[in-house]
């Protein structure tokens, strides 16, 4: 890890900021909110990233923090049913969608969530799912091997109320469990934004980017019409 990478507040890769957070995490989502701001996804202070730790704790963003000024101090650490773990520090609402990724995916170790354009108008604009079908991106996605094979993103109706939204997103994050099939290991919440996840930061990134990417095509399409 380069040294530039290290926030303030974490000297070393080993270090641990005020929080408790491990240097690594904090570098890790610093890095993400960074790349996702670029990006233009995660304006005023939407969005939240994560990463699972070796304890089973979750280092995540605090609530109302912009994601391009995001320092040590911008995150911290829950549990695995989401409760604070960081003294006086409150917890996104939306961090429960994290607990439950982790929790249902065992080999998930990093979220990101982001507010993008292209999320937010395509899922209003339709209903039912996204469905993508005949893009070579689509092979960022587990299990895909063609562009031959339509690829289905689950979109779910925005909830204030988060802990009913998981209710209603577990079935279909559950079916994602296992198999063999292709799996989008993202998803997408109506008027919104879009959650991707992946066993490490740069894949969860790449699976977001990719699922962007994709979302950014069809609205293209729909300009063409
Ligand atoms: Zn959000």
């Amino acid at each position: 890890m380069p040294p530039d990478a290290i926030p303030p507040g974490a000297a070393t890769a080993d270090a641990v900021t005020m929080a408790g957070v491990p240097a690594w995490a904090v570098s890790a989502i610093v890095a993400a909110g960074g790349r996702m701001h670029a990006c233009g996804w995660v304006p005023a202070t939407a969005g939240n990233i994560s990463v699972r730790l070796d304890d089973g704790r979750i280092a995540i963003t605090r609530s109302g923090v912009h994601k391009a000024f995001l320092d040590a101090e911008g995150v911290m650490l829950v549990d695995a049913a989401g409760t604070s773990q960081t003294a006086g520090a409150r917890p996104s609402a939306e961090t429960l969608l994290h607990c439950q990724i982790y929790r249902l995916f065992a080999a998930a170790g990093a979220v990101v969530h982001g507010h993008s354009v292209a999320a937010t108008v395509l899922s209003m604009a339709r209903p039912g799912p996204i469905v993508l079908a005949g893009y070579e991106m689509l092979k960022v996605f587990e299990g895909c091997r063609t562009h031959e094979v339509p690829l289905e993103i689950p979109v779910f109706d925005n909830d204030q109320d988060i802990a009913r939204l998981c209710g209603v997103a577990e079935p279909r994050l559950a079916a994602m469990l296992g198999g063999t099939a292709s799996r989008p290991l993202c998803y997408v919440i109506r008027g919104h934004g879009c959650y991707a996840w992946g066993p490490d930061m740069d894949t969860a990134l790449a699976r977001l980017e990719g699922l962007e990417f994709l979302l950014a095509c069809e609205l293209a399409k729909g300009t063409l019409r």
